[in-house]
């Protein structure tokens, strides 16, 4: 076995560096997972690693960066008890959806073309939600950073919804991003390429696979050329859409090519200590600028997503002028102090040459048009990732990436095999 990784470091969208202090790990990519995360955690476990609770856990009030100016409440900033109501009711109307779909086989679901089709901002309107919810919704979708609301497939949140026990909006930061790896997330991937040992080739960048009945033929831009009996790609769908790949089953890679990324950028800035708690702030914000979230990552550690929506206007900024601009955003949210920390790291993961986005978003009409081949496999050519899972986290790489190695090693025949 032979992992062949084209950067000179292991861990691909997940990245730590060390603090100053030489303490704190800072986290650059992958970061938080959820109790409805089982393989993640199951790995976490097998490698004796530790948990820590993350941003869920820290008192204070949420900071919500709107265009009419900065509020800091509980929950979205609503005018009045009728908007709140009205969220509140699309929201039950949205986990009864919820609960008629299996995140397994979406495409089994009899108005899936009709779910798919909708963005989530249309389908909240054809339910009358009021203006006020349709923000709100689009506001919590931003800070995710995976796409619009109106640019969002609605059965593609719902399948992703469908896997935790309460579907709610308001119960999805606990499911999904309440626990982090204490040592740092990085640490995950560091500990299996120890273990692997000379068995990864770093700075191997794959250039082509050629997929044949006897095995198969991968050409590195190095000009090496390895043969294998069977190849397990993990690479970011976006990578793998421009990559030369010849005799996988047609229909399999029709559909793999069909998915696409969310392109996001990530900021961190690190601090002596949490400054954000002086204004009884929590760390967490939802924002109508360039930021559409921070939380606090370890304690004087802020991070923050720029989504897709926006990572074009960070782009059209000069480079060397991208940070302060960042910075005044902190300091509209959190004073002064928030704009000057000991050190920032803009990590453009939208333009990496190795990642080429963030995580997969699926537009409307996407789960359809990459249909049931999702998360699927043809021996000798097998897939894994976050991105052939229901949503991008880090469970989806664990999750496929063991089923996918289980099928490699043990089934040599050619039926389709189901990674999910
Ligand atoms: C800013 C950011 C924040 C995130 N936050 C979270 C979070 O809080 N929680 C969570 O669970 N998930 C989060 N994610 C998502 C999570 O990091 C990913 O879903 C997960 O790490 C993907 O793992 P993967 O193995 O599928 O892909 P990757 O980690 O992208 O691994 C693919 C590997 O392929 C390599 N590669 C690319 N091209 C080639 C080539 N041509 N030849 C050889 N090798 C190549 C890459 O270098 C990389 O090492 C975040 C991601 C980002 C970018």
């Amino acid at each position: 076995m032979l992992v062949l990784e084209a950067r000179d470091r292991v861990g691909g969208r997940v990245e730590q560096v060390a603090a100053l202090d030489g303490g704190r790990p800072i986290q650059l990519g992958g970061e938080l997972v959820g109790p409805v995360h089982t393989a993640y955690l199951g790995l976490v476990d097998e490698l004796e690693l530790s948990l820590e609770p993350t941003y869920t856990a820290v008192p204070g009030e949420t900071t919500y960066d709107l265009l009419e100016g900065v509020f800091r409440a509980d929950g979205f900033p609503f005018a009045g008890e009728v908007e709140l109501a009205d969220y509140a009711r699309v929201q039950e109307l949205f986990v009864e959806l919820a609960q008629s779909v299996d995140p397994a086989d979406p495409w089994s679901h009899p108005e899936a073309r009709k779910l798919d089709d909708a963005s989530i901002g249309v389908w909240a309107r054809s339910v009358g939600a009021l203006p006020s919810t349709v923000r709100a919704l689009e506001v919590g979708s931003l800070s995710l950073a995976a796409g619009s609301a109106e640019r969002t497939s609605l059965l593609s949140e719902l399948r992703k919804a469908a896997i935790a026990p309460d579907p709610s909006f308001d119960a999805y930061y606990e499911h999904w991003e309440s626990l982090q790896v204490a040592e740092g997330s990085a640490e995950v991937a560091l500990r299996m390429a120890a273990e692997l040992g000379e068995r990864i080739r770093l700075g191997e960048e794959v250039r082509s696979v050629e997929v044949g009945a006897g095995g198969c033929t991968i050409a590195a831009v190095s000009r090496e050329r390895f043969e294998a009996e069977v190849v397990v790609c993990a690479l970011p769908v976006s990578v793998l859409g421009n990559l030369r790949i010849e005799g996988a089953d047609p229909a399999r890679l029709a559909s793999l090519r069909r998915q696409r990324h969310a392109h996001a950028a990530k900021l961190v800035t690190v601090y002596e200590r949490s400054v954000w708690a002086d204004l009884g702030a929590n760390g967490l914000s939802e924002g109508e600028h360039l930021l559409a979230s921070t939380w606090p990552q370890r304690d004087g550690v802020l991070s923050g997503l720029v989504p897709p929506e926006r990572v074009a206007w960070l782009l059209a900024t000069a480079e060397d002028e991208r940070e302060s601009v960042l910075h005044e955003e902190l300091r509209r949210m959190y004073g002064d102090a928030a704009a000057a920390p000991l050190a920032t790291y803009l990590r453009l993961w939208a333009t990496d040459p190795f990642t080429r986005g963030y995580v997969t978003h699926w537009w409307p009409g996407d789960v359809l048009r990459v249909g049931p081949l999702h998360g699927t496999h043809v021996p000798p050519f097998y897939v894994c990732g976050s991105d052939q899972w229901v949503a991008g986290y880090m469970e989806g790489a664990v999750r496929t990436g063991r089923a996918a190695a289980a099928s490699a090693l043990g089934a040599k025949d050619s039926e389709w095999v189901h990674a999910r």
